[in-house]
């Protein structure tokens, strides 16, 4: 553990907690299937997997198997499910540590059923078929000799196919009810090839809000259980989320200068006045955009909002606090985004100043920053 770390993402294990406690307050007796890829969403994987669990989660989810691995490393014990895979991937980590193999098409069933003879160990899987999408999981023409062939492994003691699931374009009500329609015929096909599913999920975070007819008997959810809103114009307070990252650092260089002086590279800002500037120690590095520059946003110091100025560099950015009146000293804390409900900036301002969404901002921040799982936000 390193300490005094110039940057910290604070993860409120509290605020995840209660957040996937209010995903199963929406889905009742529905299984709930944690999405941890990208390193928990840039939260760190562990610590989030640890607190969905503690939350009630059924299950923890990544995209690739090597995330899934690490987790186990970590001593993650809950069931795990990964579903993006490579055509060399090797499966018999997967077996050896009882991750559940999402597969979309006959050859990774075949590479899995290979590896699972190669163990002398049956492998789990769940079927990912593609109802709409257009990206990873079964083509509906692929569904037959794929399911099919999958009955028979299980026959053979090869296999066990434990689930089915899909993924929406979220392009609307009528596009989601079709690819749920879609998505019922393919659970039809797979029964019909002598297979009985434990989990069927299709809804992720935006369907949690909008699709409960999608909930079949499991959710897989990333960004809620993150605190954050899947849905455009709602933010997390009326989802009755709580958001669980705070970006931190701390000023490390005060300055006072005259009116006139410019700031950072290019000078694109000029002082109007005589103020003071705040050196904060993150930068495009560590996923702060440096297209913030000039855009509007701000940081919290001292319970007030300071505006960011100046081109953002590599390791280090600007504030203006002259409005703070000198009422601070080296080491001030400083919140780049956190939960608005505590007063601090929502990470939605610069996804939107960015037109982007928050999950790239989130994903985008660096390995630098000091990832501290805090219990907070626990009432
Ligand atoms: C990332 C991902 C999810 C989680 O999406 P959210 O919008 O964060 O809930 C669920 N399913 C699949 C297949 C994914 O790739």
């Amino acid at each position: 553990m390193r300490t005094g770390s110039m940057r910290v993402a604070d993860i409120s294990v509290g605020a995840i907690r209660k957040n996937v406690g209010r995903i199963r307050e929406l889905t009742g007796d529905a299984n709930v299937i944690v999405v941890v890829k990208a390193g928990g969403y840039g939260h760190g994987a562990e610590i989030v997997a640890r607190a969905a669990v503690a939350g009630g989660a059924t299950m923890i989810a990544t995209a690739d198997l090597e995330e899934a691995l690490q987790l186990r490393e970590c001593g993650i014990d809950a069931p795990l499910l990964c579903w993006l895979h490579g055509p060399r991937v090797d499966f018999v980590p997967a077996i050896e540590q009882s991750i559940d193999v999402g597969i979309s098409h006959l050859r990774q069933l075949e590479a899995l059923a290979q590896a699972a003879r190669s163990t002398g160990r049956r492998a789990t899987l769940q079927f990912k078929v593609d109802t709409g999408l257009s990206r990873n999981g079964a083509s509906r023409d692929e569904w037959d000799a794929l399911f099919a062939r999958g009955a028979e492994l299980e026959r053979e003691g090869l296999v066990s196919v434990r689930g089915i699931f899909s993924h929406l374009a979220n392009a609307g009500e009528e596009a989601d009810l079709a690819q749920g329609a879609n998505f019922d015929e393919a659970i039809a096909m797979l029964r019909a090839a002598g297979c009985e599913p434990e989990l069927i999920h299709l809804a992720a975070s935006a369907a949690l809000f909008t699709r409960p007819e999608l909930y079949y008997n499991t959710v897989r959810v990333g960004v809620v259980a993150y605190g954050l809103s899947p849905i455009a114009g709602k933010n997390s307070a009326q989802l009755g989320l709580t958001p669980a990252m705070t970006l931190r650092s701390e000023v490390v260089a005060l300055r006072g200068v005259p009116a006139g002086t410019g700031v950072s590279y290019g000078f694109n800002h000029i002082c109007e006045v005589a103020t003071t500037l705040a050196l904060v120690p993150v930068g495009y590095a560590d996923g702060m955009p440096r297209a913030l520059n000039g855009a509007g946003a701000w940081v919290t110091i001292a319970g007030e909002a300071c505006p960011i100025v100046g081109r953002i560099g590599m390791d280090q950015f600007i504030v203006d606090v002259g409005r703070l009146g000198g009422r601070i000293d080296l080491g001030e804390p400083v919140v780049l985004f956190g939960n608005p409900e505590r007063g601090f900036p929502s990470i939605d301002i610069w996804a939107a100043l960015m037109r982007t969404i928050h999950y790239e901002i989130l994903v985008g921040i660096g390995p630098r920053v000091l990832r501290r799982a805090v219990d907070e936000d626990a009432a």
